[in-house]
C-alpha cells in the first residue's frame, strides 16, 4: 500500500474477533490495521506470564489469518525494541502515517478508553469508537435498563435478557421448564466419593509461534508469577470452536450439578474453560449460548445445566460489563467497608499451610486458571473477611487468571467478592465460615486446621475471620434481611470466646 491512509483500523489485544466492527468497511487498498504488543500491558499489573503469553500468541495468530485475508497490517512486535504503551507507540505513528481517521471498537477497558481520547484530543486525529457487537447488550440498551433501578439485580437482568433474545424460552413468553433457576439443583457438593471421572478438558500443544512467544515471555517476563510448562490454552478460533463443541458433549451435561464444589487435584472439574476464548473475542457469546441450548433441545443436556451454564454468559457476563462501564472510573476506588489490610504475601506463591488456599493458589499459578467458587469462595473470601484493601485484591486478580480483563474481572472483585461496593452487585457479602469449604470440597481433609473450631491452635482461619468479620461489621449488618441471623448467632457466643476470636484474628492479620 503506498500514499496516504485513510482509516487506520486499531485491534487491541482482546478484540480478536475476524467478523470486528472495527473491520466494516475495510478497503484494503486504503486502509491499514494496526496492532501493537505493548510491555505496559503486561506490567500495569505484575501479570502471570501465562497471561502475557495467551494474550502475545493470540493476537500473533490473529495477524496471520489478517494478513492471510490480504488485510494489510502494521504489526509492532515486543522483541523489537522498546515498546512502552499504546499510546505512546501510537503517538510515534500517527505523523508518519497520517491517517484521516483512526477507527477502533470501544476498548473494553476505561483506562484505554482515556488514553485514546486523549491521544485524539492532542493530536488532531479524528478517533472513531465503534460499538462492540460482540456483547449481546449494547453499553446503551445496559443505561436504559439500569434508568430508574435503585438497586439493579443480576436476576431482573437475566430474565429481560432471556425474554428480549427469546434464550430458553417456550411458548407464550415462559421459561423453558417453566422456571427461570434451577440454582437450586446446582448447589451440591461430591460427596465422599469425589467427582468420579471426569472428561478433561482439551489441551492445545503449542505450535511455532505459542513456542516462540513462551519462550519471549520466560525471558523478559521471568520475574513475573506463574509458570508457563503448562500452557495449553486455545489461541486461534478454530481451537476455541474445538474447546466449546468439546465442552457441549462432554462437560456441560454435568455442569450444573457440580457447579459450586471443589475437588483437590481436579481444576476445571465440569466447567467450560471458555473464559479466555470469550474474552480475547476468539468466541462470540452468542455462539456459546446457542451451543447449550441447542445440547438441551436435542436432549444432550438437563435443562440444569444448560441453564446455569446460559445465565453465566448471557446474566453474569453481560451484566458486569454493563455495572463497569455505569460506575468506572470511581469504582477504582470503591472500599465500603474500610479494609485496609496488605494481601497476603502466599497469595503470589500458594505457600500457606491451609490447604484450600493452597491447593486453589496453586492451581492459578501453574495454568492461571481458577473456576469461579475457587475464586470467589476461596481466595476472595480470605480476603473478605482478613479485610484486605479492595484495589490490591482487585491488582492480584487482574494479574494472575488468564481470561482477567478489567470490565470483566473488576466488578467481580469488588462488587461480587468483596462487597467493596456496599451492595451494588449483590444484596450480601458472600461470607462462609470453613465448613462451607467443607461441605464443598474435599480441601479439609488435607489439612492441618479444623472447620468446626474458631478458637485454639488448630482453628480454622476462615472460621475465626467470618465470626470476626461479623464482629467488625455488626453494626452494618444486624438488621440485614439476610445477615441478621448470622450477627443473632455471633451474639450468643460467651464474652470469652469473642475476646479469644478476636485476639486470633488479630494475629492472622499481622502475620499476613
Ligand atoms: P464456567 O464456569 O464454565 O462459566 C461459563 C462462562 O460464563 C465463563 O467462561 C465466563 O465467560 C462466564 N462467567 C461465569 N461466571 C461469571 C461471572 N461471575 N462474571 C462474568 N462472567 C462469568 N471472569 C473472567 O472472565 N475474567 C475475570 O477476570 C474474572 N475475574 C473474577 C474475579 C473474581 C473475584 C470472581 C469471583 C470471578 C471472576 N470471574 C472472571 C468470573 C468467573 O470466575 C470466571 O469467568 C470463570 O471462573 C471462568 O471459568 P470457566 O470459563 O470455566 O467458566
Ligand atoms: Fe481451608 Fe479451613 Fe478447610 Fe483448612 S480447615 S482447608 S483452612 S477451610
Amino acid at each position: 500500500m503506498s500514499g496516504k491512509v485513510r482509516n487506520l483500523v486499531l485491534v487491541l489485544g482482546d478484540q480478536l474477533d475476524p467478523a470486528s466492527a472495527a473491520l466494516d468497511g475495510f478497503d484494503a487498498a486504503r486502509d491499514r490495521v494496526w496492532m501493537c504488543e505493548a510491555a505496559d500491558e503486561s506490567r500495569h499489573v505484575w501479570s502471570h506470564k501465562a497471561r502475557i503469553a495467551l494474550f502475545l500468541s493470540a493476537m500473533r495468530h490473529h495477524a496471520v489469518a489478517l494478513r492471510a485475508r490480504g488485510l494489510p497490517l502494521l504489526y509492532h512486535h515486543l522483541d523489537q525494541g522498546s515498546l512502552p504503551s499504546l499510546r505512546e507507540t501510537l503517538r510515534r505513528d500517527l505523523p508518519t502515517l497520517r491517517p484521516e481517521r483512526v477507527v477502533l471498537l470501544e476498548p473494553g477497558e476505561w483506562r484505554l478508553r482515556r488514553d485514546f481520547e486523549a491521544l485524539a484530543a492532542e493530536s488532531g486525529v479524528p478517533f472513531e469508537f465503534r460499538a462492540d457487537r460482540h456483547f449481546l447488550c449494547s453499553r446503551e440498551d445496559f443505561a436504559g435498563w439500569m434508568e430508574g433501578r435503585r438497586q439493579p439485580r443480576l436476576e431482573h437482568f437475566y430474565r429481560w435478557m432471556r425474554v428480549r433474545g427469546g434464550w430458553l424460552m417456550q411458548d407464550g413468553g415462559k421459561p423453558a421448564g417453566g422456571r427461570w433457576n434451577y440454582d437450586a439443583d446446582n448447589r451440591s457438593g461430591f460427596g465422599a466419593g469425589g467427582p468420579g471421572r471426569v472428561p478433561p478438558a482439551p489441551a492445545f500443544r503449542p505450535d511455532a509461534i505459542t513456542e516462540e512467544v513462551l519462550r519471549l515471555v520466560a525471558a523478559r517476563f521471568s520475574a513475573h508469577p506463574g509458570g508457563l510448562d503448562r500452557f495449553d490454552w486455545p489461541v486461534t478460533r478454530a481451537q476455541a470452536l474445538s474447546a466449546m463443541r468439546d465442552f457441549m458433549i462432554h462437560r456441560l451435561p454435568r455442569f450444573g450439578p457440580g457447579q459450586d464444589a471443589m475437588w483437590a487435584g481436579e481444576e476445571t472439574l465440569w466447567h467450560s474453560r471458555l473464559s479466555a476464548a470469550l474474552n480475547l473475542h476468539l468466541l462470540q457469546p452468542r455462539e456459546v449460548c446457542a451451543a447449550a441450548e441447542r445440547a438441551w433441545r436435542e436432549g444432550a443436556a438437563p435443562l440444569a445445566s444448560a441453564e446455569g451454564f446460559i445465565r453465566q454468559i448471557l446474566g453474569w457476563r453481560e451484566y458486569v460489563r454493563g455495572i463497569y462501564w455505569q460506575t468506572m472510573p470511581g469504582a477504582l476506588e470503591d472500599n465500603a467497608l474500610g479494609a485496609e489490610a496488605p494481601l497476603p504475601a502466599f497469595y503470589w506463591t500458594g505457600d500457606t499451610p491451609m490447604n484450600c488456599l493452597r491447593q486453589c493458589i496453586g492451581d492459578t499459578l501453574r495454568s492461571g486458571y481458577a473456576h469461579h467458587i475457587q475464586r470467589l469462595m476461596v481466595t476472595g473470601l480470605y480476603a473478605l473477611l482478613l479485610g484486605v484493601r479492595p484495589r490490591l485484591v482487585h491488582e492480584w486478580y487482574l494479574a494472575v487468571y488468564v481470561d482477567a480483563v478489567e470490565w470483566v474481572e473488576l466488578p467481580n472483585t469488588l462488587g461480587m467478592s468483596q462487597h467493596a461496593d456496599g451492595g451494588r452487585m449483590a444484596s450480601k457479602p458472600y461470607i462462609a465460615s470453613g465448613r462451607y469449604i467443607q461441605r464443598m470440597s474435599n480441601y479439609c481433609r488435607g489439612c492441618r486446621f479444623d472447620p468446626a473450631l474458631a478458637t485454639g491452635d488448630r482453628a480454622c482461619p476462615f472460621t475465626t475471620l467470618y465470626w470476626d468479620f461479623l464482629d467488625r461489621h455488626r453494626g452494618r449488618f444486624a438488621g440485614h434481611p439476610r445477615l441478621g441471623q448470622q450477627v443473632l448467632n455471633l451474639g450468643r457466643k460467651p464474652q470469652a470466646e469473642l475476646a479469644a476470636i478476636r485476639a486470633r484474628a488479630a494475629a492472622l492479620r499481622a502475620g499476613a
